[in-house]
């Protein structure tokens, strides 16, 4: 019954499958002939289907999964560079009329102090978003037709886009909102939105319905549709994720690489992100409470595997993760992570405590923004705020098409470098500044056109001297 065009849920996530794929990647995993093959396909950076990509998840072999560490750092590099997009999360309200037994939201929590941010709070969140130095947001809410209807999310992202504070302006909002209709998701994209980005949770309808039992999003149709019918609502750039520890992580990896071949051969376009969140201890949840929790190693093998699979989609790591985690799964072909985040609502303007009440999850990656970015460029990375491609409508297949051609790299290096330029002037400390002037000065060198490199140093030369360019 798999079928990839159609737009039922239960057809493009077909269970059985899943099954099958799953027992065909225990039949091939162990066998070195069939992971060369498959690991040659993955060289030609066209991407795996599910059934090749899980054969290489479940392989154990410790020379087979080092060749596909280096080959999803290669792919990465070669897509986009060594760029790392920034972003944080901002967190609008957490009422909530589900009952998701593995988020603190779920309604059933009384003891959760409730919070819904008015948009003289939001002017505060995002001017202390902004002090950092963060450009791209991803705004977060529970799900309330009442308390946050649509009226309130559009609003909203109409407040963040007006703000401006000193030289900060947010240039990018992506939004993680419930699964919707396709009218509101074409208010989204008429509003403007980045990225709309909706986690699975988990693809197994079973599981899901349980963990879910009641509410909108109980419904496991509404909720994995909901990618199509932003689609048909006008938005290109979808961002796909699984909540790892819910369900057995292979059923879930082969079932969200169906879901973006499914939304590549209907809509032309596969998912812009994929997220990779773990469950984590939250007030009233305890992560040792689900059976299917994964470690580290598992984990980044599944970050690596994606890479090789789905080589033009970006992937995204929050602060769920630790720095170490963090560093590992970096040189796996991560492109985004946010940096600084508040899970709470209303923890930038006023911080709270570390046992913060309102917070989604614990953070585990606690450092400011200007570490971060120290850090990073302390590994050869370019932190990046670019938003450029949004701005000039390199979105959807646009972008995909200039990705998969290997274009992005040429115009992304020097817009990074720019925004990098911008930060170090206007946020970074002065140890953060000194290291990013250095790499700057060595990355600009990598841009192999003389034009574009002149034309990038003539613009660094205007950032210094204080002058913005708010078209990236
Ligand atoms: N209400 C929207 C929805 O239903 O998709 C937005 C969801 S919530 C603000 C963002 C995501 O946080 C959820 O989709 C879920 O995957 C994740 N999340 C919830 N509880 C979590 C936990 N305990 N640990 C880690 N992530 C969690």
């Amino acid at each position: 019954m798999y079928n990839p065009q159609s737009l039922r849920a239960t057809e493009f996530i077909d269970h059985e499958e899943v099954l099958a794929s799953l027992a065909y990647a225990d039949t091939h995993s162990a066998d070195a002939a069939s992971i060369d093959r498959i690991l040659a396909k993955a060289e030609q950076r066209k991407g795996l289907n599910h059934r090749e990509a899980s054969v290489l998840l479940s392989c154990n072999m410790p020379d087979k999964i080092q060749a596909m560490y280096a080959l999803a750092e290669q792919i990465k590099k070669d897509f986009y560079g060594n760029r790392i997009v920034l972003f944080a999360p901002l967190y609008l309200s957490n009422y909530c009329i589900n009952s998701c037994v593995y988020c603190p939201y779920h309604r059933q929590n009384s003891h959760m102090p409730r919070k819904k941010l008015s948009q003289a709070d939001i002017v505060r969140e995002v001017t202390a978003l902004q002090d950092m130095g963060h450009k791209r947001l991803a705004i977060e809410a529970g799900e309330d037709p009442v308390i946050n209807p649509i009226e309130y999310i559009l609003e909203s992202i109409e407040t963040i886009y007006g703000i401006r504070h000193r030289n900060g302006a947010i240039r990018r909002v992506n939004v993680n909102i419930a699964a919707t209709t396709v009218e509101n998701y074409r208010k989204l994209k008429d509003a403007q939105i980045g990225t709309y980005i909706l986690f699975q949770e988990t693809y197994h309808k079973q599981s899901y319905e349980k963990l879910h039992p009641a509410g909108p999003k109980h419904d496991y149709a509404w909720h994995t549709e909901a990618m199509d019918r932003a689609m048909e609502g006008g938005i290109d750039d979808v961002g796909l994720g699984v909540l790892f520890g819910l369900e057995s992580y292979r059923y879930e990896f082969a079932a969200l690489l169906m879901h973006a071949e499914h939304l590549e051969t209907v809509h032309g376009v596969g998912p812009h992100t994929i997220s990779v969140p773990r469950v984590k201890k939250a007030d009233d949840i305890n992560p040792a409470s689900f059976n299917n929790g994964i470690d580290d190693d598992t984990f980044a093998k599944i970050c690596a595997c994606i890479r090789l699979a789905v080589p033009y989609t970006g992937m995204i790591i929050s602060t769920r993760e630790s720095q170490a985690v963090r560093e590992k799964v970096i040189h796996l072909g991560v492109s985004q992570i946010s940096g600084a985040s508040r899970t709470s609502v209303g923890g930038y303007a006023t911080p709270v405590p570390e046992d913060e009440a309102s917070a989604q999850f614990d953070v585990s990656d606690r450092r400011t923004l200007d570490e971060v970015v120290a850090w990073l460029m302390g590994m050869e990375f370019i932190p990046s705020f670019c938003t450029a491609c949004y701005r000039e409508g390199r979105t959807g297949d646009r972008f995909m098409s200039l990705c998969k051609n290997g274009q992005i790299l040429n115009c992304c290096h020097p817009n990074a470098l720019m925004t990098l330029k911008e930060y170090l002037e206007d946020y970074a400390s002065p140890q953060t500044k000194a290291i990013g002037e250095a790499l700057i000065a060595r990355e600009l060198e990598k841009v192999p056109s003389i034009n574009v490199r002149n034309i990038a140093r003539r613009n660094l030369e205007a950032i210094g001297q204080g002058k913005r360019d708010f078209r990236f």
